[in-house]
């Protein structure tokens, strides 16, 4: 690297064309002055290890990680966070001296989004869609406090697997599950306060997707929390501002998750407004393309 080269951070993932994720980066780090970029590195998976040593190599500051690498990825570091065990994945790479460590930083986003919301988890009732790597993150972050969280997902042994995870970290109460081969309308749900989106049902370009059946009603004072943030607003989203109840987009988790990895690779605080206008706009012109 030469004096002038601006310093590097990019995103692993297969496919990745179609991330937010520089935008937002690339637009706090300008608003900053600063001299760093970040570019996508698309990784197909045999090519894990390449891209790894090539970040090492190239002297760059950190990396994202995003689908499918984010376990994957995990053997090939030289320390993972405490955070980041306890999730089972590294979405987030920090150089130091050489040394690759990798961290998660989805369960403060989620958090963060959350407080902003007004939501206050302690003694509410949590349903959890999902069992996949983004509800690790929600599920770990949610068993900080003192919430009762029952997750509900497709596959039943996943739910089972991360309730288990949860319980053997001994993270606050214990944390039930359901599988959803019994659907939604069938279940015979607990009552809940809030319902957390954590599977990718409803994503572009399934839009008019939803986890969620019209049968079944939101209870008047919940909150939906829908982690899907293309398109940004999702079906779910629709469904509970139609049924008048309160709404958190995966906007701000993911504007959030990027504001830390931002300061990790840094050292400084980032621009969360210039960050959260850039997301807006990239995904605008996703939309337009
Ligand atoms: P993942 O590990 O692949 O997990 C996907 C989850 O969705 C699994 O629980 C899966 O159930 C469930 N699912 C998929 N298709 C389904 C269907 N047709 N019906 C019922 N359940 C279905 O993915 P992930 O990394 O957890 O990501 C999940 C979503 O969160 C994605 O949309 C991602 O973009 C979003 N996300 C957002 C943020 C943010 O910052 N806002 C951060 C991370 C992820 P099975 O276990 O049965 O397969």
């Amino acid at each position: 690297m030469t004096a002038a080269s601006p310093h590097r951070v990019g995103l692993i993932g297969w496919p990745v064309e179609h991330s937010v994720s520089p935008a937002m980066q690339n637009a706090a780090f300008d608003a900053l002055g600063m001299s760093w970029h970040y570019s996508i590195l698309p990784t197909p998976p045999s090519q894990i290890g390449i891209t790894l040593a090539m970040i090492e190599e190239e002297d760059f500051r950190g990396a994202n990680v995003t689908v499918p690498h984010k376990k994957a990825v995990m053997p090939y570091l030289d320390e993972i966070t405490e955070t980041a065990q306890a999730i089972g994945a590294v979405n987030t790479i920090v150089v130091e001296k050489d040394r690759l460590i990798g961290d998660n930083t989805d369960a403060h986003g989620f958090m963060t989004a959350l407080v902003e919301s007004g939501f206050k988890p302690t003694d509410q009732h949590v349903l959890v869609l999902g069992a996949g790597g983004a509800a690790h993150a929600v599920v770990y972050a949610l068993a900080q406090t003192e919430c009762a969280i029952v997750i509900f997902n497709r596959t039943a042994a996943r739910a089972t697997r991360l309730s288990r995870r949860m319980d053997a970290l001994g993270c606050g109460k214990s944390v039930a599950w359901m599988s959803s081969e019994v659907s939604l309308e069938t279940a015979d749900l607990p009552p809940f306060d809030m319902v957390v989106n954590a599977t990718s049902v409803g994503m572009w370009p399934d839009v008019d997707a939803s986890p969620w059946p019209n049968t079944v009603a939101f209870p008047s004072d919940c909150t939906v929390f829908d982690l899907v943030y293309n398109p940004r607003e999702t079906r779910l989203m629709r469904q509970a501002r139609t049924a008048g109840v309160k709404t958190v987009s995966g906007l701000d988790m993911l504007v959030h998750q990027g504001a830390l990895a931002f300061q990790r690779w840094t050292g400084l605080p980032a621009p969360v407004g210039v960050m959260r206008a850039a997301a807006e706009d990239g995904l605008r012109t996703m939309r337009e393309d």
